[in-house]
């Protein structure tokens, strides 16, 4: 996506990734002009798993970074909840009046009262995994298991699995079955799916389980749709039962014969 205006011709090339928490890790390339304004960003041509493309959410990343609503200062409500007035403060002010109101809670009930909640998202490593960490202990707060969205499904890869590996995309095209359960990578890691395609034109069968008629599902050779829970569970149970009968996690029969 480009916002280069006519004239722009000072501009410097600065590499990077999507800092979106999605398996394809996009690798960027962003053009700056001579203010550090990003004018165009796009996917880089000469990495293997971007191949030049970058999908709809970030293609349109600068519209969104130079958007004129876009918020930059702290607001504070006024008025009732949901009746959408907001006034602009100073920084000082709303760091000011987040410590007071913290001070009192941490006064009448204890720091554990305090739950930050923040899991990937957009973030770094550095605001997402080392200092936002070291501020909530020396706070005191309440520890939280982050990733409240996705633990059930991490466990039950665990189980079933024996563990969160995570191959390469790259690797679909030695396999003969792919097996995507509960994912939707057509919409939520489109880089995946030239593989996936490449796989199926080489002659590898894809069987998706989901019980909506997912974008992926559509193209899969076999789609499993558990229509109940009653299904799901069975569906569950009796993969559990095939893990379990098979020496430990993992049926390497299975894995040998159809992988
Ligand atoms: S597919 Fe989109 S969100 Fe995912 S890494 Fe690439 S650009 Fe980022």
């Amino acid at each position: 996506m480009s916002l280069k205006a006519i004239g722009h011709t000072n501009v410097r090339v600065v590499y990077g990734a999507c800092p979106h928490d999605c398996p394809d890790c996009c690798a960027l390339e962003s053009e700056v002009d001579e203010y550090g304004r990003a004018v165009c960003v796009r996917g880089r041509a000469d990495h293997p798993i971007t191949r030049g493309w970058l999908c709809a959410k970030v293609n349109r990343y600068l519209e969104r970074v130079y958007h004129p609503e876009r918020i930059l200062y702290p607001m504070r409500r006024v008025g009732p909840k949901g009746s959408g007035g907001f006034a602009r403060i100073t920084w000082e002010e709303a760091i000011a009046e987040i410590t007071v109101r913290w001070h009192d809670i941490i006064a009448q009930q204890g720091a554990e009262c305090i739950l930050p909640y923040s899991y990937a998202g957009t973030l770094g490593l550095v605001n997402g995994a080392v200092t936002d960490s070291r501020f909530w202990n020396r706070l005191g707060a309440c520890r939280l298991e982050r990733a409240i969205c996705g633990h059930a499904a991490e466990e039950a890869v665990l189980l079933t699995v024996g563990g969160r590996l995570a191959p390469s995309p790259e690797m679909l095209l030695r396999s003969k079955l792919v097996l995507i359960w509960g994912s939707n990578p057509a919409s939520t890691a489109p880089h995946f799916m030239p593989f996936l395609r490449q796989a199926q034109r080489n002659g590898t069968r894809v069987v998706v389980i989901d019980p909506i008629h997912t974008l992926t599902a559509r193209s899969a050779d076999q789609h499993i749709q558990p229509y109940s829970y009653v299904r799901l569970g069975t569906l569950i149970r009796t993969n559990n039962e095939v893990s379990t009968r098979t020496s430990g996690s993992v049926n390497r029969t299975f894995d040998r014969d159809n992988c």
